[in-house]
């Protein structure tokens, strides 16, 4: 499966996605149920309050993404304990966008 992960702007300057690299590869932790996948895109929301996040999205179901997938600085507020404000709003504008085919995984590690 190919999936597109999005990820928290503000979190860029404090975690470089390694995480998500990792568990996705092996098919751990947010991606038991799917296997191993390949990450076909790894964007940001493009900051606050996330809109962006809505044609970041769509560009990449566009271009082959099976699943979209919030990362876990978004839902979870890793690695500083501080979720996304915006979070619910913006995967409601997603599902909505890409519809309701295309798997929605709100969290990666
Ligand atoms: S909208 Fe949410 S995910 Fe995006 S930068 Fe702001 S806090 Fe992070």
């Amino acid at each position: 499966m190919k999936v597109g992960i999005i990820r928290c702007q503000q979190t860029e300057d404090i975690c470089p996605g390694n995480t998500d690299f990792a568990v996705a590869a092996k098919g751990n932790m947010a991606f038991e149920e799917t296997g191993p996948v390949e990450i076909m895109g790894f964007v940001s929301c493009g900051g606050c309050p996330g809109k962006r996040a809505i044609s970041r999205a769509k560009l990449m179901v566009d271009r082959g993404a099976e699943a979209i997938v919030f990362s876990s600085c978004i839902s979870k507020g890793n690695p500083i304990g501080y979720p996304c404000p915006h979070y619910a709003n913006m995967r409601d504008a997603v599902i909505k966008k890409v519809g309701p085919e295309i798997k929605i995984i709100e969290w990666t590690h």
